[in-house]
């Protein structure tokens, strides 16, 4: 890449052993030559505009001069690896970067007029507002109306926004004649050069105001507390959030309003837990429901409690799932399932005669009552 470089000095048009001087008169009168404000759309100029100014970077500091002189572009190739330790400022436009200091010069010529033209006067979006709401399990499940507060930046109601008491408080700024632009003449390195920048008496709004609105202090706009019923939709899960859209911030300039962001947090049941639309509930049955099989009231969402039927010998840990009795989803509004876990309660402080008995029934368990244990101490002995 570096080979393909034309020499800085050939660039410049100066000889080897120029002087700062001749270096930097060269480079005045080519930047000028070349700078887009005078070749507009002119991409060979542009380019040229950058090679001249890259060429005056290194030229131009007498330290990067010496090690051009003694490596040529390799000195500041980063492929080379070398001595230079590079420049990697130069990608772009206004990008200059390093100890390259023209900073004033390109400010005028880019950033200090495009950038800042007519923004003060410009149509800008409101400010999202966030937001947080604290509902129950169930609420989320059912869906209900939640009140949220916050508060957000609006338009004042007393001046329309116009920031003055009266439509009559407000002229015309002298100072800009109401563009909000000023002209600006500066001295740099190129000669003068004519700049426009943002009116410093109206902040370039182009008007000024006599008698500032009392209720918003002349800025037009003032922060409200809000109160806003929300609908929270049934199937709404942990963490979603919900957006009104245009309930944030006013706009400026007439752009649009932000949008209120409200963060849904969903506490904690005490019975059951949620994956997705499913949810899970362990159900504590006794040793004799567990073996013999039984009818269990399984708690349900919202209340109340559903017969369902355990078969004989049911081991601990077992889960059932009871179809469509768990959260609707948000969208389609088709419920989960509600997944119960079986947990066999072993029974603790037995009297001695229920010891008795129920060793009498232990020893009268043959082979086929305990298949696990049979088979994993066969696995063991074997
Ligand atoms: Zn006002
Ligand atoms: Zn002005």
């Amino acid at each position: 890449m570096a080979e393909n470089k034309r020499d800085y000095y050939e660039v410049l048009g100066v000889g080897k052993s120029a002087s700062e001087d001749e270096i930097k008169k060269a480079y005045r009168s080519l930047a000028k030559k070349y700078h887009p404000d005078m070749n507009p759309d002119n991409a060979e100029a542009e380019m040229k505009f950058k090679e001249v100014n890259e060429a005056y970077a290194v030229l131009s500091d007498s330290e990067k001069r010496a090690k051009y002189d003694r490596f040529g572009h390799n000195a500041f190739d980063p492929a080379a690896g070398g001595a230079g330790g590079g420049f990697g400022g130069f990608g772009g436009f206004g990008g200059f970067s390093g100890d390259f200091d023209l900073g004033d010069i390109f400010s005028s010529f880019f950033g200090g007029g495009g950038s800042t033209r007519s923004r003060a006067n410009a149509p800008v979006e409101g400010d999202d507002i966030g937001a947080r709401i604290s509902i129950s399990f169930e609420e989320a499940a059912f869906g209900c109306k939640k009140e949220v507060n916050f508060a957000r930046i609006e338009t004042c109601g007393d001046c329309g926004g116009s920031g003055a008491e009266k439509e009559s408080d407000i002229e015309k700024c002298p100072e800009c004649r109401g563009t909000g632009r000023i002209n600006v003449t500066q001295q740099t390195m190129l000669g003068y050069m004519q700049s426009q920048r943002s009116c410093p008496r109206c902040a370039g709004k182009g008007k000024l105001i006599k008698n500032p609105c009392k209720n918003c202090n002349g800025k037009g706009r003032i922060k409200i507390n809000k109160k806003l019923e929300v609908n929270i939709p049934s199937g709404i899960d942990d963490r979603q959030n919900i957006i009104l859209r245009g309930q944030g911030s006013a706009g400026l300039n007439g752009g649009p309003n932000g949008d209120l962001i409200i963060e849904v947090r969903v506490k904690e049941d005490k019975i059951f837990a949620r994956e997705g639309n499913n949810i899970y509930c362990e159900v504590p049955v006794s040793f004799a429901e567990a073996t013999l099989g039984a009818e269990i009231d399984v708690p349900m969402l919202g209340g109340g409690s559903e017969k369902f039927k355990i078969p004989e010998g049911t081991q601990s840990g077992t889960e059932f799932t009871i179809k469509n009795k768990g959260i609707p989803d948000i969208n389609s509004k088709r419920k989960g399932d509600l997944i119960i876990s079986v947990a066999v309660e072993t029974p603790k402080n037995l009297s001695s005669k229920q010891k008795d008995l129920l060793l009498a029934f232990a020893e009268s368990l043959g082979e086929d009552n305990n298949l696990k244990k049979q088979s994993f101490f066969k696995k063991f002995f074997k």
